[in-house]
Formats: structure tokens, sequence, C-alpha cells
């Protein structure tokens, strides 16, 4: 079975199309699906328009939150109440197209656990989003280890195991974008040219996307804490070498001002180790906070035990299977 998750937050206007563009979609597809609609605290008649479809259509089903928690948390409960084998993302507003499932799906049957959606061209959008964004992907690729691919979305398809896996991520800052990279597995790319929103309008101002955009860099790098410490450590030496200097003028060509070289000395001297000391605690704060996510340790992509080890499991298999981690 495969899992379609759609987060709803007031997409009245376009909820029917949608529906319908997608049932067209996977009707040709030789799988069976559900379609999981998460209502993110919508305030127009969307509730009741999921309702609507989940009476006509078996396959539906309808996750209310009790307010808007906004699309990352969304997702996640998407994902926590899915069966499928596969899961796919997809936005309501005909965005992602949803013609693009079959290649998803393709590919997943090819091997891969996350197949994501990559936009080629952004139509609709404004040049100062689209450069925004460009310049977004590109800085949090530089700052962080984790490699998020750009240009995409959230529009994408998730392997049961890479669900199970987010499933493991319960941090409250949640990027998704970061999460779905974190993870890792075998990911492949499918590209698309992103279509103008067919209806409604988005749910994103500048305003949000700038803390959208800070959300995504403080959670997945510790880069701007550790900016303190180089830029410390940079003004510390330079101010320890003014002072040097001050100390020689004085001795060599005498003291003009009486009281300037000590105030000074002091004053660089002490503005250097304070800065030195906040970067210091910069990296232990960095430590803790990654710490406080408590993301697992490591994810296996498969084990291929000994040969001895093999042999004896499997004489004394029913010890193993009651301690083997639980596959879902
Ligand atoms: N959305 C949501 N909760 C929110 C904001 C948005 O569930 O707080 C959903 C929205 O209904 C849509 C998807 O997330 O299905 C993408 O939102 P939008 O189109 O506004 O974002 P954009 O495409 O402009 O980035
Ligand atoms: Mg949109």
């Amino acid at each position: 079975m495969i899992s379609i998750v759609a987060p709803v937050f007031n997409e009245e206007t376009v909820i029917q199309t949608f529906y319908d563009q997608l049932c067209a979609v996977i009707d040709e597809i030789d799988s069976r699906f559900e379609i999981i609609f998460v209502d993110d605290g919508s305030r127009d008649s969307s509730p009741a328009l999921l309702n609507r479809l989940k009476q006509q259509d078996a396959r539906v089903a309808v996750i209310a939150l009790s307010r808007n928690f906004g699309k990352e948390i969304a997702l996640t409960a998407g994902l926590d109440h899915s069966h499928g084998d596969a899961v796919i993302v997809i936005d309501t507003d005909l965005q992602d197209p949803p013609q693009l499932i079959t290649q998803l799906i393709a590919e997943w049957r090819n091997g891969y656990d996350v197949v994501y959606a990559q936009r080629v061209t952004r139509a609709g959008e404004s040049w100062f989003k689209k450069i925004t964004a460009h310049h977004f992907y590109r800085l949090i690729q530089r700052l962080s280890h984790i490699r998020i691919p750009a240009d995409t979305g959230d529009f994408r398809l998730l392997s049961r195991r890479a669900v199970e896996a987010l499933g493991r991520l319960r941090e409250r800052h949640r990027f998704m974008k970061g999460l779905f990279a974190w993870i890792g597995y075998p990911q492949k790319a499918v590209q698309y040219d992103r279509l103008p929103r067919r209806a409604g309008q988005s749910k994103w101002n500048y305003w949000r996307l700038w803390n959208f955009a800070l959300e995504g860099i403080t959670s997945f790098s510790t880069a701007p804490l550790r900016i303190a410490t180089y830029f410390g450590l940079a003004v510390a030496l330079l101010a320890f070498i003014y002072g040097a200097f001050i100390i020689y003028d004085t001795l060599v060509h005498g003291n003009p001002v009486p009281g300037y070289p000590s105030l000074m000395v002091v004053v660089l001297f002490l503005g250097g180790i304070q800065l030195i000391g906040i970067g210091i605690i910069g990296e232990y704060l960095g430590r803790l906070y990654d710490e406080a996510k408590q993301r697992p340790l490591y994810l296996v992509k498969s084990y291929q035990p000994s040969a001895d080890c093999s042999a004896k499991a499997a004489t004394t298999s029913s010890i193993t299977d009651s301690h083997s981690p639980t596959s879902g």
C-alpha cells in the first residue's frame, strides 16, 4: 500500500481539484492507496470538504489538528499516522503536480528510499523569492554537514524505513527538508517544473520565510555559535597586538596623555578575554544543543553478520527474535 500525506490549511478553493487530479493519477497505478489529509487547524470550510471526501471515498483519512501548528508539524502528524510501504508527501495547492507521483513510485521500485522532486523552474513566484530561495539553499549547504538538496520542497516519496527513521527524530524545531536529508539512505532526485498556485494564497509571507530560514540554519548547524569563537579570537589577537604596540609606543616616545596607555591596554585585554570566553561558552552550548536534539546516533542501511554469527543466530533464533529491533 502507498500512503499520500497532504497538509491542508485553509485550502477550500483547491481541495476538490486536488483530489480529482490525484485520483486521476493514482487510479492508473497498480497499488492500494490511502490518502491522508492533515487539517492543520483550518478556519474556512476545508474541514467540511475533507469530511465529505472521507464519506465518499474509503481510501481517505482525515487527521484534524487542534489548532494551526504549521506545515512541518502537520507533515509529521501525517507521517506518524501513515501505514503505507511508501509515503508520498504532497502540497494540496497543486504546486506539486500529482502527475509526478508515477515517476516517484517508479524510482522507489528501483530501490531508492527517498525520491525527492527537484524544481527546475518556479513559475508564478517573484524574482525576489527565487533569489532568496537560491541563496538560502547555497548558504545552508555551506554551513551544515548534512547535504540538503537545493531547490527541493517537501514533495517526495519516502520508503517505510525512511518514515520510521524520521519518526525517531522527535525534535521540536522541525526543519523537514533537513530531517529528510539527515536520515540518509539511497536518495534520488526527479526533476519537474513548479507551477504557480492553482487558487488561494500562499501562507508564507517574507517574515515567515525569514524565520523559516533561521530555523533551518539553527537546526542544522552550530556555525553561528562558532562564528563567535573565531571572531572573538581574531578581535582578541588584534587587541593584544595593539596593546603591545601602545606599551612599546609609550616606552619609546613617552606618554603625552597620562593614564591613556594603561587604560587602553586594560580595556583591550579584557575585551579580548571576554570574546574568547563567549566563544568557549558557544562551543559548549553547541554540544549541549546537539545532545538536546536526541537524534539517533546512526541508522543502519543493511547489516550482514559474519558467517559465524549468523550460523549461531540460526540455532538460537528464538532468542534473537525476541531481541531483534521491531521492524514496524
Ligand atoms: N500548510 C499547512 N499549515 C500551515 C501552512 C501551510 O498545512 O501553517 C499547507 C498548505 O495547505 C499547503 C502546503 O502546506 O498544502 C504548502 O503551503 P503554501 O502553498 O502556503 O506554501 P508555498 O507553496 O507558498 O511555499
Ligand atoms: Mg504552495
